[in-house]
């Protein structure tokens, strides 16, 4: 990680509960910000641009703090990315914008993401208005869920007139940035106030109301002229031990989420954790239960440090903050009297590799052992939404080999041609991420206006208008 990216210095015992789940990195000051904005070399076919997924125009936003202009800075970056808060907070700009900076082998690259945020921070404070409500154009778009992907298509089919409603099963709309990502990285607040720009632009959204139990597919289908899926993926799955229903074994998102809607006091946490699975989800659960106090917390993973999901960046901060790692162990029970108070592991080596060119763990013969702890956090992952397959499938929407939805990826329409989907839920390969979601909802908003309207998109060729607005 590079060094600017230190977080706050944090000591445990100095700082109060509440102290401890603030934001990790400090906002730039204005004389940092413009200082820093003034490194810049304005590249001209800027890579920093090029790696962005949503294609900000980084040098063009940076340019603006450069000269004083935050406004117009915010501007430009939500013209490309209307969730630009959330992005400059949680995306892995050491492989993306920051990675591809000219500067990073010289001597280090322009804190992108950190001048990304100070102009969001900007118009937050400002509280400044960029998108309108615009004039209706008699089409009704429905989307399914409502974390990145599903609020900007919304946002972009919104600019383009549309007249859209979300359906989001959760009391709160956001997704993963509401419920998911641990609050020293994002507040709520923050994804909140996305969620509110949205709706000032006329997208109406409809909380507690899942699809497929609240209103079917069908009538989606019959009420409104496009469907967009944005619905993520579901709850940790089961790790399929004996032992895992006892008392103190959690899921790792509900454990992240009730950091975010719960006072902190109220948490429930053990003081000795182990957390099962290396990726984004066992990360923050290791972290947040040190900092709410736990004294020994330990990341079980049944592969090596070189296979691992999270970042580097990411284990590095675990370290930091105390998280100790046991590579190439395998849960194979859960043990405890009651509740838990152990999980039984063996060891395990590294085989030939799979199909994913990761090499596949084998287990060493009598290498069993018991870890103790009193509390164990499972993070193996996401399960997809196999109960929606099936109604999925009714309309002619078809899924991958491995679970997700297929989609044709220069539009990001399924196999029934008024269906759309992105996110998490057509991730069949590549890394999920926040920004890889807002992309996937603009790939479909331009789809969805294309197939519409009849208006060109830059993947496809000029068709006429086939629909006619649903009454
Ligand atoms: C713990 C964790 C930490 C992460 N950290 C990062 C990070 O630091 N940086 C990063 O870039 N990415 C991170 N990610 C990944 C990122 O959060 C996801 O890739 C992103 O949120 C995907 O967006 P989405 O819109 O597809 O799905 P989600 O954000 O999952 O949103 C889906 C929405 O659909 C709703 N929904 C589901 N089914 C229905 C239904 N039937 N009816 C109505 N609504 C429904 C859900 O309630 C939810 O609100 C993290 C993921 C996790 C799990
Ligand atoms: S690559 Fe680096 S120096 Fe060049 S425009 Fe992007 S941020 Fe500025």
């Amino acid at each position: 990680m590079a060094e600017h990216y230190k977080p706050v210095k944090y000591k445990q015992w100095e700082l109060t509960l509440e102290e401890r789940f603030q934001e990790v990195y400090e906002p730039l000051s204005n004389r940092e910000a413009v200082l820093e904005a003034n490194r810049c070399l304005y590249c001209h076919d800027a890579p920093c641009m090029v790696a962005c997924p949503t294609h900000i125009d980084i040098p063009t936003f940076i340019k603006k703090i450069s000269t004083e202009n935050t406004k117009g800075s915010a501007r430009t970056i939500l013209q490309a990315n209307l969730l630009g808060a959330t992005c400059s907070r949680v995306c892995p700009v050491q492989e993306l914008c920051e990675g591809a900076c000219v500067l990073h082998d010289e001597e280090k690259p322009i804190m992108i993401g950190r001048l990304q945020r100070y102009a969001m921070d900007y118009a937050a404070e400002k509280n400044l208005k960029f998108f309108h409500p615009q004039k209706p154009n008699g089409y009704k778009v429905a989307v399914i869920g409502t974390g990145p992907a599903g609020l900007s298509c919304a946002g972009e089919l919104a600019k383009l007139g549309f007249d859209v409603t979300c359906f989001e099963k959760k009391p709160m709309a956001g997704g993963l940035d509401t419920y998911g990502i641990v609050v020293f990285r994002e507040p709520v607040e923050v994804s909140l106030a996305e969620v509110k720009m949205i709706q000032d632009m006329g997208v109406k959204i409809k909380t507690n109301t899942a699809v497929g139990v609240d209103v079917t597919m069908e009538e989606l289908l019959e009420g409104y002229d496009a469907v967009f899926i944005g619905a993520g993926l579901g709850n940790v799955p089961d790790m399929s031990i004996p032992g895992e229903d006892l008392p103190g074994v959690v899921d790792g998102l509900e454990f992240i989420e009730e950091t975010k809607i719960k006072k902190l006091d109220q948490i429930h946490f053990g003081n000795r954790v182990c957390v099962i699975g290396a990726g984004n989800t066992g990360i923050d659960c290791a972290t947040i239960a040190r900092r709410l106090g736990s004294e020994r917390v330990t990341i079980i993973y049944r592969r090596s440090e070189a296979e691992m999901p999270a970042y580097h960046f990411e284990y590095q901060f675990a370290m930091g903050e105390g998280v100790s790692f046991m590579f190439l162990t395998q849960p194979i029970e859960v043990v405890g009297n009651g509740k838990v108070e152990g999980v039984k592991c063996v060891r395990m080596d590294l085989g030939e590799p799979d199909q994913s060119g990761r090499r596949i763990p084998v287990p060493v013969k009598d290498s069993e052992f018991i870890v103790p702890c009193d509390m164990l956090v499972k993070a193996i992952g996401q399960k997809k939404h196999t109960d929606m397959y099936a109604a999925l499938a009714k309309v002619g929407v078809k899924t991958t080999h491995n679970g997700y939805i297929a989609v044709d990826f220069n539009t990001n329409r399924t196999d029934n041609p008024k269906i759309f989907a992105g996110g998490d839920c057509i991730r069949s390969k590549g890394e999920a991420s926040t920004v890889a979601a807002v992309q996937d909802g603009k790939i479909a908003a331009a789809a969805i206006h294309h197939q519409i309207l009849g208006t060109r998109s830059p993947n496809e060729k000029h068709i006429e208008p086939v629909l006619s607005p649903v009454k």
